[in-house]
């Protein structure tokens, strides 16, 4: 984790929030890297959920909702971590996250000091709206973004004319005062969610809630993720949210082990009968085709957070090989050597290809200047002159660029290029004109080999 956090830094994908002032625990800064790989990852989830369901529309709801929507989904009541505290040394805990022997002895994990009752803690930020900041002002930054969804079911409804069972996608900031931030963007107090919210009838939800857990598993399977690195884990009776009647979670073996990267959960009528409840609307489903029957639909919800997806990718991506010198026609060379490379899926990856001149002089910068605008219109570029080529392909391995071309003489004489593949660090040329074509049919048959 070390090694990816400073790389991270280093390329410019993930910075510590403030860092001039020491840092602020539980939130980071996308940098140039890290804010086009969050979009592409972003952009893929949309994708699937949305341009490949037709059954499913998207939604962009306000973070600040009225302070009954969390009474009405419990989290005013329920949204608890136990927490506890180490009298000698001072760290805090979340009790269910230390060894039991530790917990039932009252017996700090890091320095034997005793430790306090658990208590518990509402993980919502609660802060005032308006100028007075009394307990009518009260309101919440929200802490899923699911219930956005939810009191707008029946807008969706009405002005789509959506019919059961059909399904909303959000994707948005949410915020959770998390006891403990450790492991880089895992786990954060600012963070950002990917949910869908389907929307079925009782009776129904299990064969959903089934056919959603298969979905989203082959998400990731069409993302290129290494599929030994995920697995299910089932919530038992202990672990499950106060609205869930099954729940499973889809696992990744991240560098500290395997942790939940996301949630497929059947909230039953749990919280539509409870904004039915609190808010004295009706929200039933009026079934057109079933002569009028009414009922409060069942949730099944895939609920992924979009930070901690970003880390999964640089996690997954990462690697580091020995690999014999790459020389470029005359170029220098260097010795046999180690390189680290993001083996970002071409369709995430914040740069797609590189535009390399081999010699800054005789037209080539110039030339290749020109392909990098004829290339940009339909792709990310980037363009460097800087260098030994060997050293500017290293350069763009790290920052998991999966194409490079490069310029030479030649090029100058036949119109033909170099193109060299990040993973394989294979070299072919093709004239430049067939460059885009090329580039297009790659992305879209990519293939991880290692
Ligand atoms: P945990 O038990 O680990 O605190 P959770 O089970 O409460 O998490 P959910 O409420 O199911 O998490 O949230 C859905 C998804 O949102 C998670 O799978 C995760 O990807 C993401 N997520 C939740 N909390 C955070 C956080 N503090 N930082 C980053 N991502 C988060």
């Amino acid at each position: 984790m070390e090694k990816i956090t400073s790389l991270a830094k280093r390329r410019g994908f993930v910075f510590q929030s403030s860092e001039i002032y020491g840092g602020q625990n539980g939130a980071w800064d996308y940098g140039p890297l890290g804010i086009e790989l969050k979009n592409r990852i972003a952009a893929a989830w949309w994708k699937e959920m949305t341009q490949l369901h037709d059954d499913i529309v998207g939604l962009d709801a306000a973070i600040l909702m009225h302070p009954r929507t969390w009474e009405a989904s419990g989290h005013v009541e329920n949204f608890t971590d136990p927490l506890v505290d180490c009298k000698k040394c001072n760290a805090r805990f979340r009790a269910d996250q230390i060894p039991e022997e530790n917990l039932s002895a009252k017996k700090c994990p890091e320095c034997g000091g005793e430790l306090t009752d658990t208590r518990k803690f509402n993980l919502m930020f609660k802060t005032h709206i308006g100028p007075a900041e009394d307990t009518a002002s009260i309101i919440y930054l929200r802490p899923e973004t699911a219930q956005g969804i939810y009191v707008n079911y029946k807008n969706i409804i009405q002005s789509n004319r959506m019919k059961i069972p059909f399904g909303i996608a959000q994707i948005g900031k949410a915020f959770r005062n998390e006891i403990v931030t450790k492991n880089f963007i895992f786990r954060t107090c600012e963070f950002e969610q990917m949910e869908m919210q389907y929307f079925v009838k009782g009776g129904t939800d299990e064969e959903w809630f089934n056919e959603w857990r298969k979905r989203r598993w082959a998400y990731y399977e069409k993302l290129g993720v290494k599929m030994d690195h995920l697995r299910w884990h089932q919530h038992g009776p202990d672990e499950l949210a106060h609205y869930a009647k099954d729940a499973y979670d889809i696992e990744y073996l991240f560098p500290m082990g395997w942790r939940e990267l996301e949630g497929v959960h059947n909230r039953t009528d749990y919280d539509l009968r409870r904004h039915t409840e609190y808010s004295g609307k009706d929200m039933q489903y009026i079934d057109q085709d079933n002569n009028s029957e009414r009922y409060i639909p069942y949730i099944i919800e895939t609920s992924a957070g979009l930070t901690r997806n970003v880390l999964m990718v640089l996690c997954d991506a990462y690697d580091e090989e020995l690999v014999a010198s790459e020389k470029k026609d005359g170029a220098e060379s260097s010795a046999d050597d180690w390189r680290t490379v993001l083996r970002f899926h071409p369709s995430l990856a914040p740069v797609t290809v590189a535009v390399l001149p081999l010699m800054k002089k005789d037209g080539l910068a110039e030339l290749a200047q020109d392909i990098r605008r004829e290339l940009k219109e339909d792709f990310a570029t980037d363009y460097d002159q800087a260098g030994a080529i060997g050293r500017r392909y290293r350069r763009q391995d790290e920052a998991g660029t999966p194409f490079c071309v490069t310029v030479d003489y030649q090029s100058k004489e036949d119109g033909t290029v170099t193109l060299r593949f990040r993973d394989s660090m294979e070299q072919i040329r093709i004239p430049k004109a067939e460059l885009a074509a090329r580039l297009r049919q790659e992305i879209k048959t990519y293939k991880r080999i290692k």
